[in-house]
């Protein structure tokens, strides 16, 4: 008798409530009741809408799932655990062995060791060339190829790819087109509104904006793609924790304040930099001395997105000096946290590919890629002010 009590704590309901919660409950159950058989097979036939099992789908992934649905023009996205849980469950729920897959070369540093090195074991061939030249992607195509994986804006010279131009070559050759937008996010360029078939993001980065979860979104033009993506998900388990869900779905709300205000300040901190002493050059894709300028204002008008990089003179020990110089700026290999990040590819996303390959995409021990916050536009430019000048002050030693 002794042990009733502690059975009803396990039996005991939620309080009933007649008005409705304004933010989104929490819903961390791994398991979901059905009333009997013949209502679970109604789930799992889709007759009935109802959860069974996390792995599966659970709330607050699929809450979250239909607001980035919301800003990206997307059906049916699915919330998964990481970026890269989203960009190999878009490459590995598609492909098979014998397919072929281009992908940018300038590829999140994962997304391009998941193409150079682990797909060719399952069988899956693929093939680096550069976005920036349709007719280099357009060169790659084989009579197997399936698919190819583009950034809009690479990492971490922020060169911008040909999309209308790769778009209609692809679409000539019925080859599918997934685009990586976590850099771009659809405040930026929306994927699926100029004919791409695949949408993915890092959540992680700007739509939760706070660095404290780590999600991916992976969303599918054809439905039939769509399950193919959600099936190869849900059986490798590449699942999103109900917390971490809940935690991007608050940051998602002020996604768009937050990204218009670091566009705006990354815009005025590029200019800024341009014109201190000490900086070689300084990268933003809406800048006149942009590489691909022309081609940024054609494909994201005004919007210059959230980051920039620049270079200062000098080796290793300017580098140092000038992370050391700005300590109130994280210095960390990350992006599209609230407040502003500094990263030091060399040292961190770089740090396997040979010294003379960097450099001949520009990536010397001086260069670094800025992810810029919301703060106040002044303290930011008196931060790199000083981080700058001690690097020269470093570089003239
Ligand atoms: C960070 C990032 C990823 C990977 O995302 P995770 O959430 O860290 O797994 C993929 N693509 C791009 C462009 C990224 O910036």
């Amino acid at each position: 008798m002794t042990d009733i009590p502690e059975t009803l704590v396990r039996r005991m309901p939620f309080p009933a409530s007649a008005s409705r919660a304004v933010g989104t409950p929490i819903q961390p159950s791994v398991v979901y009741a059905s009333d009997d058989p013949d209502m679970l097979d109604a789930q799992y036939g889709g007759g009935v809408t109802g959860y069974t099992y996390a792995r599966e789908g659970h709330p607050n992934a699929d809450s979250l799932a239909r607001r980035i649905d919301a800003l990206e023009g997307a059906e049916g996205g699915l919330v998964v655990g990481s970026g890269m849980a989203a960009v190999t469950a878009a490459l590995m729920g598609v492909l098979s062995a014998g397919d072929h897959v281009i992908g940018g070369d300038q590829l999140y540093g994962r997304s391009l060791r998941l193409m150079t090195l682990d797909l060719s074991r399952f069988g899956i061939l693929t093939s680096l060339a550069d976005p920036t030249d349709a007719a280099a992607i357009e060169a790659a195509i084989r009579p197997e190829t399936k698919m190819i994986l583009l950034e809009v804006v690479s990492n971490p010279t922020l060169r911008v790819a040909d999309m209308p131009g790769i778009l209609a070559l692809a679409k000539a050759r019925g080859i599918l087109v997934a685009v990586d937008n976590t850099f771009t996010t659809p405040r930026g360029y929306r994927p699926f509104d100029h004919g791409a078939d695949i949408v993915i993001h890092s959540v992680t980065k700007m739509l939760a904006g706070h660095s404290d979860a780590t999600l991916g979104y992976v969303a599918a033009r054809d439905a039939g793609l769509r399950k193919a993506i959600y099936d190869f998900a849900v059986t490798t388990g590449l699942t999103a924790s109900p917390f971490d869900c809940w935690l991007a779905e608050r940051g998602l709300y002020s996604f768009h304040l937050r990204y218009d205000r670091a566009e705006e300040n990354a815009a005025a901190l590029a200019d800024h930099l341009a014109g201190l002493p000490g900086v070689r050059r300084v990268l933003y894709p809406t800048r006149a001395d942009h590489p691909d300028h022309n081609r940024a204002v054609a494909i994201l008008g005004s919007r210059g997105g959230h980051m920039v990089s620049f270079e200062v003179a000098g080796g290793r020990a300017a580098a140092n000096a000038l992370t050391r110089a700005m300590p109130d700026l994280a210095f960390a290999p990350t992006l599209g946290d609230i407040g502003t990040t500094l990263s030091h590819p060399a040292s961190s996303s770089h740090r396997a590919v040979a010294a003379e390959a960097r450099e001949r995409i520009g990536i010397t021990e001086g260069f670094f890629r800025i992810s810029v916050g919301v703060e106040d536009i002044g303290l930011l430019c008196r931060d790199f002010g000083a981080g700058v000048a001690a690097a020269a002050r470093a570089a003239s030693e």
